[in-house]
């Protein structure tokens, strides 16, 4: 199936060589460069994404709220955040009329979100948002120049890394989805002789 995708595969190859040279070289303005010509290789809908912001939102939803009472973990997903209003006494105290309290799902207790404590989900590597956040920069202000050179450089590699993995699994995922549009598949269709294993795609 691999010599049936488009003329992509010596691009990717050529690319990728690329990214490593540039960033063996510490050209990193290149290197991003290269690394956005070998996602845009992809159909859209296989392309990595490289936004801060919608990477953040992802590892948000990945956040597990701990019971203060159980210490059971309960899922973003699993639970609903709800307003309740404070009685006089905590509206004196705190000021706030209303409380953020949601339900535990291991102990059923109503707990308030100023008592617990979050922790990221532990996520089976490897594992793939096909989002990375953007590259690391370095601007020139103090706290930026606090950063030496060889730990932007690690910085520089870990990104790169993680982004080169999230691009081969789109890659890979389009080479395993892609489906031939050539006239030998549709004459084997019509001849209703498919091999054994072959997926057909329902239109
Ligand atoms: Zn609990």
């Amino acid at each position: 199936m691999e010599s049936r995708l488009p003329d992509i595969n010596t691009e990717f190859i050529n690319y990728r060589n690329e990214v490593r040279m540039a960033l063996k070289s510490g050209n990193y303005r290149a290197m991003i460069g290269y690394i956005n010509n070998l996602n845009a290789l992809l159909p859209d809908h296989y392309q990595v994404k490289i936004s801060t912001e919608e990477y953040n939102k992802i590892v948000k939803s990945k956040e597990l709220l701990i019971c203060p009472g159980c210490k059971k973990e309960s899922n973003q997903d699993d639970i609903k955040v709800r307003n309740k209003l404070n009685p006089p006494f905590e509206l004196l105290l705190s000021g706030n009329e209303y409380e953020k309290i949601w339900t535990c799902t291991a102990c059923k207790e109503e707990i308030m979100m100023k008592n617990t404590e979050f922790m990221i989900e532990k996520l089976s590597k490897p594992h793939y948002f096909q989002i990375v956040p953007d590259p690391p920069t370095r601007s020139k202000s103090l706290t930026d120049m606090g950063i030496s050179n060889s730990r932007f450089k690690i910085l520089m590699q870990d990104w790169t890394y993680n982004c080169m993995a999230e691009i081969a699994h789109q890659e890979s995922k389009y080479r395993e989805e892609y489906v031939p549009k050539d006239t030998e598949f549709a004459e084997t269709q019509d001849d209703n002789k498919l091999e054994e294993g072959m997926v057909v795609v329902e239109q």
